[in-house]
């Protein structure tokens, strides 16, 4: 056995990136304790869309098959104008994305995906109701405290503990969250209600000065949006969900395209999310404690890629670990050198979206529309993201791009 193999590894939380950590680091028969908050592992209300650099590594988990069965793959890519409706760029996804980048386009419910992977970690390794609330790294292992009272101690504690991270707080010293000048509505509605929509297998933006509409097939027949408004300024509460009242949603877009009235009043609204993100840490490490998905950088949602982005934080951090030579610190000095600057680069490339989906009417616009018009000029903003093997390549100083 190595020393690799004695570790204790204490991950925090039991989200996409925690429970994708334990299932590639059990490939390498390396087991985990996993600690997560909340008495049940369901997120409810909310669909992710995956792209190719993700799902490829399902199949290499053996997971597709399950997967399949739940998730549904994109048909098309398209963008649109908001207000007409008039289609900007088309681009076929399916069998065409599959074939250039070697693992499908999907949509799929959060509450699908978690149970499936939360299944294939095994329960057993999943502690349930622990909230972390103190870490001690003074001695000769890590102590955490939980907020029932309840210690354990750990060799390396990984934060994936996301958005609001505890870990992350810890590491940093406060809080660094950032309101991105835009809040979301989220929803999911039945095909069936929103029966003027033009091709709802597809993944499309609706895009308009001052919002956009993004939505995607995500199987059991629904669709889920989200609808992305620039505003308010300043974001005026502590916590990141304001209560939103019946028809608030069509503050901005009431004169937008029929289909985009249909989609966002079919069901009761949700809560207006603000979208805030987290600028790039120098390190994500603190002695033995280390950062994984969100926790170690928050994404707008406007490039689809959180989720995406914490499965290859996974796949790689499990790879570095698994090298029985080396210390610890060698292993996490690697992990952090093959991701800190892929995501920042995601980062930076899913902020700046808002800003050129939202473009007033005008020449940059025009620009826009001509660039999204072309495969080209589509694949220019998506490939070096889409097709990257995170277990395989490293990423080139090259990789990056933003929309214009
Ligand atoms: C509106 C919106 C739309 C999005 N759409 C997409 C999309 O289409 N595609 C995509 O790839 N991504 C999308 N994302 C982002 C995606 O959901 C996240 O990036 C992803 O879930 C991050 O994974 P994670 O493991 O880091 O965190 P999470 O999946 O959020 O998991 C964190 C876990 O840690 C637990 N936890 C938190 N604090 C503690 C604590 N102190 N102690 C113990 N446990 C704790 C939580 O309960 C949770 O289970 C979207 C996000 C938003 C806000």
């Amino acid at each position: 056995m190595s020393a690799s193999d004695q570790r204790r590894i204490a991950v925090i939380g039991a989200g996409i990136g925690g429970l994708t950590l334990a299932i590639a680091l059990r490939r390498y028969g390396i087991g985990v304790d996993i600690y997560e908050q909340t008495s049940e592992l369901r997120e409810v209300g909310a669909a992710v869309a995956l792209s190719a650099n993700a799902t490829r590594f399902f199949e290499q988990f053996g997971l597709t098959t399950e997967l399949s069965s739940r998730w549904f793959e994109v048909s098309a890519l398209i963008f649109r104008d908001g207000r007409s409706g008039s289609v900007i760029g088309r681009h076929d996804v399916g069998a065409t994305y599959r074939k250039r980048f070697g693992a499908p386009y999907v949509g799929i419910h959060r509450a699908d995906l978690q149970a499936i992977l939360s299944a294939a970690v095994g329960l057993d390794s999943i502690r349930l109701r622990k909230r972390l609330v103190d870490i001690d790294d003074s001695g000769a292992r890590a102590m955490l405290r939980f907020d029932d009272g309840c210690t354990s101690d750990a060799d390396l504690v990984i934060g994936a503990d996301g958005a609001r991270s505890f870990v992350r707080r810890w590491v940093l010293g406060y809080d660094d969250a950032l309101y991105s000048g835009c809040s979301g509505f989220r929803g999911m509605v039945p095909m069936a209600a929103v029966p003027t929509l033009p091709d709802p297998t597809a993944l499309q933006f609706w895009m308009g000065p001052g919002g956009h509409l993004l939505h995607y097939p995500m199987g059991h027949d629904h669709i889920n949006f989200l609808l992305v408004e620039r505003h308010p300024a300043p974001w005026p509460r502590r916590d990141w969900i304001l209560p939103a009242t019946e028809g608030e949603q069509l503050r901005h877009f009431a004169q937008w395209h029929p289909a985009v009235v249909e989609m966002i009043t079919a069901r009761p609204i949700s809560d207006r999310w603000g979208l805030f993100h987290r600028p790039p840490l120098g390190r994500w490490t603190r002695g033995r404690v280390t950062l994984l998905g969100d926790a170690a950088h928050q994404l707008a949602p406007h490039h689809g890629q959180g989720a995406g982005q914490s499965i290859e934080d996974a796949v790689v951090l499990a790879a570095c670990l698994k090298s029985g030579s080396g210390t610890l610190a060698d292993a996490l000095e690697r992990y952090e050198r093959l991701r800190r600057g892929r995501t920042r680069k995601v980062q930076y490339a899913s902020i700046s979206a808002a800003d050129v989906l939202h473009l007033p009417d005008g020449d940059n616009a025009d620009r826009r529309n001509a660039r999204l018009a072309s495969l080209d000029g589509a694949l220019h903003h998506l490939s070096w993201i889409h097709e990257f093997d995170a277990s395989r390549q490293e990423p080139s100083e090259r990789q990056g791009g933003t929309w214009l």
